[in-house]
Parts: C-alpha cells; sequence; structure tokens
C-alpha cells in the first residue's frame, strides 16, 4: 500500500510556514512503516529538536484506478479517518533550504499516526469538520470546505501519474495551527466531534 501526503492545502497553514500557495497539489509519500495505528504511543525521535503535529483528514482508497475523471472520482473512496502528519521542522526547514526531499522529516518510522476509519456516508464530504486537541487544549481547527483541493481533484490528479490501489491512504493536508509537541503531551483527535484517536508522546 501507498500513502500519499498533500502539502499546503489550506490556505491558512500555507501563509503560517510562509509557502505560496500552489498551482497543483503538492505530493510527498511516507512508507508503509511509517504508520502508527491502534492508539500506540509516538516515541520521540532522537533526530529531531522540533517535532510537528500536523492533523489531517485522510482518505482510504477503495478500488483500484488510474487516470480517474472528476466525475468518476468519488466512486474511489468511501472511508474517512484522521491521522497526524508528525514532521521534523527542523530537519524540515534543512531539507527545504537546500532543495532536497523531505523523506528524513516526514516519512521515518512512526510518521503516519492513523485513526480508525468510518463510511464517508456518515457525514458526507463537504463540511467535515476537524479539530486537534493538545492535553486537552484545542491546537488545531479545519473544515474541508477549506481545502484548496478537494477530495475528488486530488484522487484525479494523483491517479494521472500514480495508479491507486485499494488500501491506499490519502492525508489530504493541515490546517492552521501546527506546533511543537513534547514528551508526555497527549494528542486527541476528533472528526465531527467523534474522537477518532488519542495519541501518547513518549
Ligand atoms: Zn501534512
Amino acid at each position: 500500500m501507498k500513502i500519499f501526503c498533500i502539502g499546503r492545502n489550506y490556505v491558512d497553514h500555507a501563509k503560517e510556514l510562509n509557502n505560496p500557495i500552489p498551482e497543483q497539489p503538492l505530493v510527498f509519500m511516507k512508507p508503509p512503516t511509517a504508520l502508527l495505528r491502534n492508539n500506540d504511543p509516538f516515541y520521540y525521535p532522537d533526530f529531531t529538536q522540533n517535532l510537528h503535529y500536523e492533523v489531517e483528514l485522510v482518505l482510504k482508497i477503495c478500488k483500484n484506478g488510474k487516470a480517474i475523471t472528476k466525475k468518476y472520482a468519488s466512486d474511489y473512496f468511501n472511508e474517512i479517518g484522521l491521522g497526524i502528519d508528525f514532521t521534523a521542522r527542523d530537519i524540515q526547514d534543512k531539507c527545504k533550504a537546500k532543495g532536497h526531499p523531505w523523506e528524513r522529516a516526514k516519512a521515518f518510522d512512526n510518521s503516519a499516526c492513523i485513526s480508525k476509519f468510518v463510511p464517508i456516508k456518515n457525514y458526507g464530504t463537504d463540511h467535515l469538520s476537524f479539530e486537534l486537541l493538545k492535553n486537552d487544549e484545542r491546537v488545531q481547527f479545519g473544515n474541508s470546505k477549506d481545502m484548496i483541493f478537494d477530495f475528488e481533484t486530488l484522487i484525479c490528479s494523483l491517479s494521472k501519474m500514480f495508479t491507486l490501489q485499494k488500501g491506499d491512504l490519502i492525508y489530504t493536508g493541515t490546517p492552521a495551527g501546527v506546533g511543537p509537541c513534547i514528551i508526555g503531551d497527549r494528542l486527541h483527535g476528533k472528526l465531527q466531534g467523534e474522537s477518532m484517536f488519542e495519541t501518547k508522546i513518549l
């Protein structure tokens, strides 16, 4: 399975990191070994001094396809979850400055926290609200209506270059409010007010 991640998909987040608004989806990938499931704890890695959380809506692909047109894009996902794109921001800043790839900053073990999945028909896709609480305090809040590239556009764009396979995941980008976490923090993700995951930084 593949894990796609979309960068800068919310205007307010692109601005907070002083990044330009992309003209097409910014894509990077994480390997399957990045997944952190079942509310397992996240162990703070020793290679970073500035670990950031980024909470994101995550689509799960439900059938294989390539060159999918926008009209049929919604047939290719039927479940949605919530995840954290853990980012070693200090390493990412160095990679960006040198024009290097981001894998060392974003694709390391356990960097893709993932929740349970719920059927998309429960909530629809147009106005999905989600939030991240750090130690019971809300630090991020987003809504799918504010995405620069919506779910269908992402499916269409990705499948032009990458065959989508059942079980692939798409992290659809983070809203504003990203920030650091430290050992002892508790991160709690909610979708439409429903608790989706809770992980502790150890
Ligand atoms: Zn992200």
